[in-house]
């Protein structure tokens, strides 16, 4: 487990140093040696505001997942904060819950701060945590906006979860979350307020109306729980398996899978560039064709092919 958790390292500052001008060696060869062993994880995202029961569903999930027998890894990542691998949001109190379960694995992994840095370096540990044999992967990520909107992206299956007395409502329409949840967690059922937060939601999706269908016909589900007492968690998993299976069916597992794929060839493809850019010889071409642009001899497109061009 320790020497997973230093891969899953390697993986990150790999990916950083490469987003950030530095070539990555150690990445790339471990990025190798595991791509025949992917493929078979199942990535569960869950998204949602501060506060909502993020931490407190995965972990039910964890636990409902580990009962079936499957290997559980969870990635908590946080597009707020630079601090990575420590004890934050994903490894808190639940990670002495499953301290000595080696089918879990827990990590937390922080992006402000790397250009890119989420693009990169998130896919990347998904596919180690793949090829260890995990066979369900939970990714947390925590605020809302285009980080979210990203992370969700890496999914198979997106769980947007809302909680009352949050003001879901509102930022659920803004964050653009209708259009990236497979399915609908409104937790904290046990609080007042969680009928009014599934009754909003039920209405913004049939004004959403056929705008929603992500294609294929799958519904997002509304399922309430309360994590704190496990209550709804089978019907969550229920919901969940249902998608997974409707995935395989439909083919958008694989439609999926491609295009996240070539998101990632062109999130790597644009930092080794940028990367080339910055590593010029005294950036001197740059300033030359930069004069030139500023004086009217060249324009800026025919100026860029020729930088790129090897
Ligand atoms: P996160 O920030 O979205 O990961 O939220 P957490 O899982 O840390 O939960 C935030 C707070 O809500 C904690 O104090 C939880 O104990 C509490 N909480 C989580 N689920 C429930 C629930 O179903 N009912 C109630 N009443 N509280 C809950």
């Amino acid at each position: 487990m320790r020497s997973l958790a230093r891969l899953v390292s390697l993986v990150e500052d790999g990916a950083s140093a490469a987003d950030s001008g530095g070539p990555a060696p150690p990445l790339r060869a471990v990025l190798r040696a595991v791509a025949p062993h992917t493929g078979t994880a199942w990535v569960i995202g869950l998204t949602g505001s501060p506060g909502v029961g993020k931490s407190t569903v995965t972990d039910r999930l964890v636990r409902a997942y580990r009962e079936t027998g499957r290997r559980v890894a969870v990635l908590a990542v946080d597009p707020t904060s630079p601090f990575s691998g420590g004890a934050l949001l994903g490894d808190r109190v639940r990670m002495s819950d499953h301290a000595t379960d080696s089918g879990v694995f827990i990590r937390s992994m922080a992006t402000r701060g790397h250009l890119g840095g989420l693009s990169l370096a998130a896919p990347q540990a998904l596919r180690v945590l793949d090829a260890a044999g995990f066979d369900v992967i939970c990714v947390e990520t925590v605020g809302v906006g285009q980080a979210e909107v990203e992370i969700a992206g890496l999914a198979d299956s997106t769980l947007v979860v809302m909680a009352p007395g949050l003001g879901d409502s509102i930022q659920t329409a803004k964050a653009g979350i209708l259009e990236i949840a497979d399915a609908f967690v409104v937790n904290k059922s046990d609080r007042p307020g969680a009928q009014d937060v599934v009754r909003d939601l039920r209405t913004m999706l049939a004004m959403a109306g056929s705008d929603r269908d992500r294609g294929g016909g799958w519904k997002p589900p509304i399922v309430s729980v309360t994590a704190t007492t496990g209550e709804g968690i089978d019907e969550l998993t229920a919901k969940l398996g249902a998608h997974w299976t409707w995935l395989g069916e439909s083919g958008l597992r694989q439609e999926r899978r491609v295009k996240r794929a070539r998101e990632e060839i062109s999130a790597i493809a644009v930092a080794e560039i940028r990367r080339r850019v910055g590593a010029l010889p005294g950036e001197s071409r740059l300033d030359e064709l930069a004069a030139e642009v500023a004086g009217g001899k060249l324009d800026p497109y025919s100026a860029a092919d020729e930088l790129i061009a090897d």
